[in-house]
């Protein structure tokens, strides 16, 4: 059984999404193994988008990933680190399409509304990050 690291962001809560994307986890087959409501700030930010930390956006991130509390969730099933990212869809809004939460339901690149994991080595230490230190 495989699993990842889901967090709703601080849009999906307050235009009060939360029930709906997780119906959208569970249709697909998954089981939301934990949730918790975390209130993220810049340091554990700087850790979990490492890779974006240099780009011109990343303090519009940061402002946006505090402006209220999250859902972090671990989910187990079949192949869910990539079955998450297929119904989350994609990154950039210009190739997201109908049909997945971020399709159907965000409207530009940013405030996207969900992260996904993007491999099983990102799942564990997102975990660790998000669930075993805190
Ligand atoms: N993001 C953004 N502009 C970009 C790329 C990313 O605002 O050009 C934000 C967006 O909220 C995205 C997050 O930064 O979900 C993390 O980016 P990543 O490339 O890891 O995309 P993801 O894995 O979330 O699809
Ligand atoms: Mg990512």
């Amino acid at each position: 059984m495989e699993r990842t690291c889901i967090i709703l962001k601080p849009d999906a809560l307050k235009r009060r999404l939360a029930g709906k994307i997780i119906s959208r986890i569970e249709d697909k087959g998954y089981i939301i193994a934990d949730a918790r409501m975390l209130r993220l700030d810049e340091a554990i930010l700087r850790e979990h988008y490492s890779h974006l930390v240099d780009k011109p956006f990343f303090p519009d991130i940061v402002a946006y990933m505090v402006s209220g509390p999250v859902l972090a969730m671990i989910v187990e099933g079949e192949n869910a680190v990539l079955g998450m990212r297929q119904i989350i869809g994609a990154t950039h809004f210009e190739d997201v399409t109908a049909g997945t939460i971020r399709g159907d339901y965000a409207f530009n690149t940013e405030q996207n509304l969900i992260h996904g994991s993007d491999s099983k080595e990102s799942a564990e230490l997102e975990i660790e990050r998000f669930f075993a230190r805190r």
